[in-house]
């Protein structure tokens, strides 16, 4: 049951973790898991990248196990070996501007106000991902346990246009001032 990296053969797959197409030819990873509605195993595919943020063992353990030559290899297995260090990182699934008041913060308890960032959270059970609800980005340090998330926070907003990208590493780098 091990896990593969392999073209995608078609256009039609999706990645698990991000919902996008996994286009026909490009490097897919597929994880291996016995079949949760029947015999046998079924695999979940994912774009490299996108398994390295959420699913950062089983990728490590493919990326040891491959004979193929891995795109952005060193990348994967930094993006990989940090969510593996830290439990609850792969549980990031990118920032928005909360669209309204009413979300309280997963680490705090707080209400998040509208219009500032937060952090979205996703748990990973049996094959799916859940929406887990949210951490203000000034808490991101006490959740995820560790302080270093910007660029999982860039790279996991695709729906963020270049200046809001900027606007939320300022935010970034602005709570980081106020908590010292
Ligand atoms: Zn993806
Ligand atoms: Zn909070």
């Amino acid at each position: 049951m091990a896990h593969v990296f392999e073209p995608a053969a078609s256009g039609r797959s999706k990645c698990r973790a991000c919902g996008l197409a996994l286009r026909r030819g490009e490097l897919r990873f597929g994880e291996r898991l016995p079949n949760l509605f029947g015999e046998g195993d079924m695999t979940l595919w994912f774009h490299p990248r996108c398994a390295a943020y959420k699913r950062p063992q089983p990728l490590l353990e493919a990326l040891t196990e491959t004979t193929l030559e891995i795109p952005d290899r060193p990348a994967l297995e930094r993006i990989a070996r940090g969510g593996a260090a830290h439990r609850r990182l792969p549980r990031i699934d990118g920032a928005e501007r909360a669209p309204s008041g009413q979300a309280r913060c997963r680490h705090c308890r707080e209400p998040i106000e509208r219009n500032t960032w937060r952090i979205r959270v996703v748990f990973y059970e049996e094959g799916r991902f859940f929406p887990g609800g949210f951490v203000h980005l000034a808490c991101r340090a006490g959740y995820f346990e560790t302080g270093d998330v910007l660029d999982r926070l860039l790279d996991l907003s695709p729906a963020l246009a270049q200046e809001e990208l900027t606007a939320l590493e300022r935010a970034c780098i602005d709570s980081e001032n106020t908590n010292k």
